[in-house]
């Protein structure tokens, strides 16, 4: 598939599809595409289920949404939806359980032959560089299995490494930035002095709207590298003791702590502990320089637009912290629920 010139910056009217819309990195996708005035088609799975979809279809349609039912992995659907609604970007934000379900999509671009950018679904590490142990490694062995298929048919392609949540790094838990930092005790892995990146979620949103018709991103993994986010878990836990006013005791989850979590094989907890393994025991997110030819920063890329800081995120966890604790006494019936609430972690042991 070869894709003209004159037709990569697309410009802020690109039409965007978005797969995985109600998913955890999806909904910060979609909240940032609509937020960029671009025409933003969004793919349900389907019309019925759980209330907090039908809450999140009507969230994105009052903002202007183009919803669409379908899944990834029907070729002939999606390659009429892509020529139909002629789709120049496809992001996809299926989770980790449905990574091989883009080989049917790439297909459909490469039928298709008008998409002037894919994003697969990866937001997290570089897959040539990272190595996590098993099951982590089989999330990575089939994403980079959608790499190679995007690489057979040459479709124009960015890849985010957008590195950790900004959030407690909890190594049991899939989206920990939907847990408060502890209030008990850390967990400190290891020794506590290897480094990571923390983004934010609507920073994640953010940055990659950016780079969906940004010429330098065009066949280039963008790092998410911001250095008033780069913390070890020493750091992460004396700046959330700042923030309670009170220390904690720290305990140390081992390397072969970590490990053993991993190779109990339940998932997606063992493969969340595989990936914490790789970060903050191997270092993987800075154990490397970023020299590569495809390899672009996205803090260099956009001088100007700040991050949201870790500080102003466990800020945001200290105020429900409180909130949580306030609620104890008020009337159940007060509580306020988030427009778009958050899907349930269902572990299976393999
Ligand atoms: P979720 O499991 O939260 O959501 C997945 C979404 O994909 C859901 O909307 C789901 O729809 C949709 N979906 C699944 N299969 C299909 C299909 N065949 N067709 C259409 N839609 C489908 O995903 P996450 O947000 O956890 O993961 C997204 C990506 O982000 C993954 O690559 C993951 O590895 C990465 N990630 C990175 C993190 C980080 O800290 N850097 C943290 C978490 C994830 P439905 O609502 O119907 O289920």
């Amino acid at each position: 598939m070869t894709i003209p010139p004159a037709a990569v910056s697309t410009g802020k009217t690109s039409r965007v599809l978005i797969a995985g819309p109600t998913g955890f990195i999806g909904q910060f996708i979609t909240g940032a595409s609509l937020a960029s005035g671009r025409p933003t088609y969004v793919l349900f799975r389907s019309s019925s289920g759980c209330p907090s979809k039908s809450k999140a279809i009507k969230y994105f349609q009052d903002r202007g949404a183009i919803i669409l039912f379908g899944r990834i992995n029907d070729k002939e659907f999606m390659e009429k939806t892509l020529k139909e609604h002629q789709i120049d970007v496809v992001i996809s934000a299926v989770g980790g359980e449905a990574i091989l379900d883009q080989l049917p999509l790439v297909e459909a671009i490469n039928a298709a032959g008008t998409v002037k950018r894919f994003l697969p679904s990866e937001f997290g590490h570089d897959l040539d560089r990272a190595d996590p142990v098993e099951p982590g490694l089989t999330m990575y062995t089939e994403k980079r299995l959608v790499r190679s298929l995007i690489d057979k048919y040459h479709v124009p392609y960015t890849y985010i490494c957008c590195n950790s949540i900004a959030s407690w790094p909890y190594y049991n838990n899939k989206h920990p930035s939907e847990v408060i930092p502890p209030l008990d005790q850390f967990e400190i892995y290891g020794d506590g002095t290897v480094k990571a990146y923390f983004v934010a979620g609507t920073d994640i949103g953010k940055f990659t709207m950016k780079t969906v018709d940004d010429i330098r991103t065009l066949n280039k993994s963008v790092h998410f590298q911001p250095s008033c986010n780069f913390y070890n878990m020493n750091e992460l836990a004396t700046l959330w003791e700042r923030k309670i006013g009170r220390t904690l005791p720290r305990v140390t989850i081992t390397e072969d702590d970590l490990l053993a979590a991993a190779a109990e094989n339940c998932i997606p907890q063992s493969v969340v502990a595989s990936f914490t393994h790789d970060i903050f025991i191997k270092g993987c997110q800075s154990n490397f320089s970023l020299d590569g030819p495809d390899d672009v920063e996205v803090c260099k890329l956009y001088p100007d637009e700040s991050f949201r800081t870790l500080d102003e995120c466990f800020e945001d966890f200290l105020v429900k912290a409180k909130m949580e604790d306030l609620s104890v006494k008020e009337d159940e019936s007060n509580k306020t629920n988030p427009v778009v609430e958050s899907l349930a972690i269902t572990a299976t042991c393999a």
